[in-house]
Formats: structure tokens, C-alpha cells, sequence
């Protein structure tokens, strides 16, 4: 279990002041999942409990054994269960009931409790109780993306650690570390806000490839040439990732559309030639956007989303209608 490199100063002072003035019982590390998150609270979740910690974990007494396991008994990991995307108030009570009790091997008890935006409310309430009474020896390390949409209630009673993204030289020195080429590596991190782990599951997992299959879907559907139901039965069974992945396309839409030169489009080239001959109709861009990223947080936040394929449909409608001069074929 290591850190990333740009993770080091941040580890240094969670170190530093451990030994100094002891770490607070809530931590709520926030910033992109991409940047190694959850990876951090792990190691941080290790050291805690290690039997000879030192500025990290030792990795080899029966704490630290049995976290690489998963079956550390003073540890406890909770996030949405596999049929949900919510974290409920059985969950926290479970959580309660651990942090109170004594610690089995180790000095305290640490539970990870992921992500924290897509707790209801009855489970950040009951969570509130926690946060105010704090056991003794134990840390909740708490994870959220974006740490402004936790309830402020939840977020007055953790201190924040702020994971900022490693600069773009960093970012393309672990890539390249990774065995990625350099030209692939531009690309993915631009593709994915410059958040190197997100870049490197990009590169290695069959996203990239769908993303560019669904592109030439939507240019398809554009040119009138694919019809509805063929695009959106496949999105809809990919809901989450195409409405992410269509987000980011029409923010770059956004850019191009405002005058902004291909480098700084996440796409490059590809949102200039998309605009180039289709004029979009700006105030509609506008409304498609606010509906995608409307559609986007309720995802994040948890909430369930019945009618998938109809969504695709009104949104692959809506989108056509932003483009007043088709490419190719006249519109049906
Ligand atoms: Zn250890």
C-alpha cells in the first residue's frame, strides 16, 4: 500500500499533526475520485490502526496483515450496497453501533464512510449524533466528491482535507511511469480533467473506445441516417456513463460555441467540427445543458432513474433540434 506522488505533501502534515496536536475524530476528505481518494483514506485507515506506525503504516504487524486482507475486525467500510445507490439509515446505525463498541486488536476503531453525498436524510441524521458526540479513540474518515453539496450540519463537524489535482507535469510523469505512451497520455488527461487515475482507466478500459462509438451514433442520428430506438435502447443500459460523457461534450460545445480555440476544448478538434457547418442554436445549448447536468446530480446523488429510455429519446431529440443547418442528409 503506497501513496501517489502527489499525495506526499498532503500525507506529511496529516502526519505531522497526528503527532503534534492528535487528528480530529471526523475527517472529511473531499475532491475528485480520480486523484486517489479512497486509496488515501485506506492508507490513512491503516496507519491508524498499525501497531508500529511510523510517518506511515509498517506493513508488517497482524493490524496491517489483516488490513491487506479486508478482515481487519476494528475496521469497517461502508458505501452503498451492491441493489443501491443510497446509503441508508440502517447502514449508519450499523456504523453507530461499531464506533461505540470497544476495539477488538487494535488502540481505535476507523470507518470509512463513502461517498457521503448520497446518504438520505435519515441517515445523515443520524449520523449528526455521532458527529456530535464523538467516541473516544475512534475516526471517521468520511469521502465526498464535492464536500459543498454535504448538508452543512454534516460539514461543520468534520474538518476538511482538500485534495487538490496534481499539476498536468506530475499527472503525465505518473502516466508515463505506467508504461501509457505520451501521446495517449495527453489525450486521456484531457479527456478527463487532468485526474490521472480516471485518465489511466480511460486509457485501459473500454470506455475510451465507447465514447468514440457513441460519437459517431450521435453524428449518425445528426445526419439522419440511425434511427431513435437503435441509439437509445444501448445508452439506456449505459445511463449514467453516456449522460457523464454527453455532459462533457456539450460543455465542450459551450466553449466552441463561445469562440474558444481548440486547445482548450477537452475534445480538441472534435467540438469545432461538430459546430463547424451546424450552426447550435446557443439559448437551446444552454437549457440541454442545465437538463444534463440536472439528470447528473440527481445520478450522484443517489437517486433512482425509471425511465432511461425515454430520457435518451427526448435528449437525442432535443439535440437535434439544436442544430438549425444538418450536416449531410436533411433531418426526417
Ligand atoms: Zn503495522
Amino acid at each position: 500500500m503506497t501513496l501517489y506522488p502527489w499525495q506526499q505533501s498532503i500525507w506529511q502534515s496529516l502526519v505531522r499533526r497526528h503527532q503534534t496536536s492528535g487528528l480530529p475524530h471526523a475527517l472529511m476528505f473531499g475532491g475528485p475520485e480520480g486523484t486517489g481518494k479512497h486509496p488515501l483514506c485506506l492508507f490513512t485507515a491503516t496507519w491508524l490502526l498499525c501497531k508500529n506506525p511510523a510517518d506511515g503504516p509498517c506493513g508488517q504487524c497482524h493490524s496491517c496483515q489483516l488490513m491487506a486482507a479486508g478482515t481487519h475486525p476494528d475496521f469497517m467500510l461502508c458505501q452503498p450496497e451492491e441493489d443501491s445507490r443510497q446509503i441508508r439509515i440502517d447502514t449508519i446505525r450499523r456504523l453507530n453501533h461499531f464506533i461505540y463498541s470497544t476495539p477488538q486488536i487494535s488502540q481505535c476503531q476507523v470507518v470509512i464512510l463513502r461517498p457521503l453525498e448520497v446518504m438520505n436524510l435519515s441517515a445523515a441524521n443520524a449520523l449528526l449524533k455521532t458527529l456530535e458526540e464523538p467516541p473516544g479513540e475512534s475516526f471517521l474518515l468520511l469521502e465526498a466528491e464535492r464536500p459543498g453539496s454535504v448538508l452543512p450540519t454534516i460539514r461543520s463537524r468534520c474538518q476538511t482535507i482538500s485534495l487538490p489535482l496534481p499539476s498536468h507535469d506530475d499527472a503525465m510523469r505518473w502516466l508515463l511511469e505506467q508504461g501509457v505512451a505520451a501521446e495517449d497520455a495527453e489525450v486521456a488527461l484531457k479527456r478527463n480533467a487532468n485526474e490521472p487515475l480516471t485518465a489511466y482507466d480511460w486509457i485501459t478500459s473500454e470506455l475510451s473506445g465507447q465514447q468514440n462509438h457513441w460519437l459517431e451514433q450521435l453524428q449518425q442520428w445528426m445526419q439522419g441516417s440511425l434511427p431513435l430506438q437503435v441509439i437509445a435502447d444501448p445508452w439506456s443500459k449505459q445511463f449514467a456513463d453516456v449522460l457523464a460523457w454527453w455532459y462533457d461534450l456539450s460543455c465542450d460545445l459551450m466553449r466552441a460555441a463561445s469562440g474558444a480555440p481548440p486547445e482548450l476544448c477537452r475534445h480538441g478538434h472534435l467540438a469545432t467540427d461538430l459546430l463547424h457547418g451546424v450552426a447550435a442554436d446557443t439559448a437551446k445549448l444552454i437549457t440541454f445543458l442545465d437538463k444534463l447536468q440536472h439528470l447528473n446530480a440527481e445520478l450522484m446523488s443517489g437517486a433512482a432513474h425509471h425511465n432511461k429510455t425515454l430520457t435518451i429519446e427526448v435528449l437525442l431529440l432535443e439535440w437535434r433540434r439544436m442544430f438549425t443547418a444538418p450536416v449531410g442528409a436533411s433531418l426526417s
